[in-house]
C-alpha cells in the first residue's frame, strides 16, 4: 500500500470512528490484508475492516441501499439521500490529471450512482463531503471548497494540486495529517531525479 493511500485511509478511519460508521476496505490482495502498514493496523475492527472479498460479498451490505460515488453519475448527492442509502462505495483509486474515469470499474456492480460535483476529489475528500451531506445534512453547494489549490513547497516553488478539497477553518485545503510533508518530499525527489 502506497504512503499516499495509507495517509488517506488513516484520515477516513479517524473520521469514521468519530462518527460511529464502519469503514471497509474491500478487494484487498490477500498478501496486503496480512501485511497492512502498522499506522493503519491500529484502526482494525473499530472502525476498519479489511478483506479480499469484493464489496458485493459483504453480507451486511444490501445492494438496493448502496450508493456508488461516481463523478459521472447523473444525480448529485443530496441530504435526502440519507433516507435512501446505508452504504457508500468509493473507488480506492488515486486521482490522475486529467482524470481517466477509473471509477468506471465499479459500475459493473449496478449500484445507484451519485456525484459530488464535476471536479475530481481525493478519496478522503469524497468520503468527507459525503459524510457532510449525509450525516450533517449540508447541501453540496453550501460546503466550502478549495479548488486546485497551490501548495507552497519552499520559498521559491509551489505546486498546484489537480483536486477539489474541503476548505478548513483556517482557509487552507483540508488534507490528511502528513500529506503536505509527503507532497513536499515527493517534489524534492522528482527535482533530485531530474539532475
Ligand atoms: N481519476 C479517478 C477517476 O476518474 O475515477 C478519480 C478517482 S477519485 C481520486 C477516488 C474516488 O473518489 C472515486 O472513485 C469516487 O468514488 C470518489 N470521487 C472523487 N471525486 C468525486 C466526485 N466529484 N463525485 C463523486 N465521487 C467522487
Amino acid at each position: 500500500m502506497g504512503t499516499w493511500s495509507t495517509l488517506e485511509y488513516i484520515a477516513i478511519s479517524t473520521e469514521s470512528a468519530a462518527s460511529g460508521s464502519d469503514f471497509y476496505l474491500t478487494s484487498v490482495p490477500p498478501s496486503l490484508v496480512e501485511d497492512l502498514p502498522e499506522s493503519l493496523r491500529r484502526y482494525i475492527d473499530a472502525p476498519l475492516k479489511v478483506t479480499s472479498d469484493e464489496v458485493t460479498q459483504l453480507p451486511e451490505v444490501h445492494a438496493d441501499r448502496v450508493c456508488l460515488l461516481d463523478p459521472q453519475a447523473e444525480k448529485e448527492l443530496s441530504p435526502a439521500d440519507a433516507k435512501v442509502f446505508d452504504a457508500f462505495v468509493f473507488g480506492g483509486i488515486l486521482g490522475d490529471d486529467p482524470p481517466r474515469d477509473r471509477t468506471a470499474e465499479l459500475r459493473k456492480y449496478g449500484y445507484q450512482g451519485r456525484q459530488l460535483g464535476k471536479l475530481q476529489m481525493t478519496t478522503d475528500t469524497a468520503v468527507r463531503v459525503t459524510r457532510m451531506v449525509i450525516e450533517e445534512q449540508q447541501p453540496l453547494d453550501k460546503i466550502p471548497y478549495a479548488d486546485y489549490p497551490d501548495l507552497k513547497l519552499n520559498k521559491n516553488e509551489s505546486t498546484q494540486m489537480p483536486f477539489r478539497y474541503v476548505k478548513g477553518k483556517d482557509g487552507e485545503p483540508y488534507m490528511p495529517e502528513g500529506m503536505l510533508e509527503l507532497i513536499k518530499k515527493d517534489a524534492d525527489k522528482s527535482f533530485d531525479d531530474f539532475f
